[in-house]
């Protein structure tokens, strides 16, 4: 099955709760009210400008529509983000950290994130390497970022799917995910799953799957 509302139906036998994130990259904003129609709620971007040029401005959106970004965010880009996202999925550094911070400071407002945890340590691929560095981080904004809400860690599977290179890495992160969450409660999410793998990532203790080519297609 395809479309919003197959796939939330599928995630719905296996998890009741899991968060469903409608990946909308490359599909245009008639793509994104379709499955707002079938009762998608939460989008997902990985470029900042590409979210710009197609979503309304932020408080001009549909009921309860929420847009958050995915993929790597450069610190020049940081602002624009603030502007138009109500969650930052893709953390991956203590400069980007301290860099929205003061943004959001300036902005006035507060905002949602997910730590990135390179859990596959593949060399091209972003996030933090450890467990260690990512509860660092973690301590970090608890202490010294009153503009950042922690909600939580954010992992992509290894690249080219394997099922034991998946398994361990999706463990890897539900081990980091959890030590976060014994240091505060409010961050309960962990972000993982995608097309090909979002069975694994649930059986590994996901809530939340970020899901495109399912929902809308193949990207061109
Ligand atoms: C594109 C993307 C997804 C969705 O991938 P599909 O394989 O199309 O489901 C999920 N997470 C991130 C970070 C992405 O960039």
């Amino acid at each position: 099955m395809t479309g919003y509302s197959g796939v939330l139906q599928e995630v719905r036998a296996v998890s009741g709760s899991a968060v469903l994130v409608a990946v909308s990259k490359t599909h245009p904003y008639e793509a994104v009210m379709e499955a707002y129609a079938e009762g998608a709620r939460i989008f997902g971007e990985n470029r900042v400008q590409e979210a710009e040029a197609k979503f309304p401005p932020m408080g001009e959106r549909p009921e309860g529509m929420r847009l958050y970004l995915i993929g790597q965010l450069q610190r020049n880009k940081v602002r624009k983000a603030l502007q138009i996202a109500d969650r930052i999925e893709s953390v991956d550094s203590l400069p980007l950290i301290d860099k929205i911070e003061k943004e959001a400071a300036a902005l006035g407002r507060t905002i949602e994130v997910l730590l990135e945890l390179n859990s596959s340590g593949e060399e091209q691929k972003a996030g933090f390497r450890t467990e260690e560095e990512a509860l660092a981080a973690a301590g970090h904004i608890m202490a010294d970022c009153p503009h950042i809400i922690l909600k939580g860690l954010m992992t992509v599977g290894p690249l080219g799917y394997d099922r034991e290179r998946n398994r361990e890495a999706f463990s890897y992160a539900h081990k980091v995910f959890a030590g976060m969450n014994s240091l505060s409660s409010d961050c309960d999410v962990l972000s993982m799953g995608m097309s090909a793998d979002w069975q694994q990532a649930l059986a590994c203790g996901s809530t939340e799957v970020r899901i495109g080519t399912a929902i809308f297609g193949a990207r061109a």
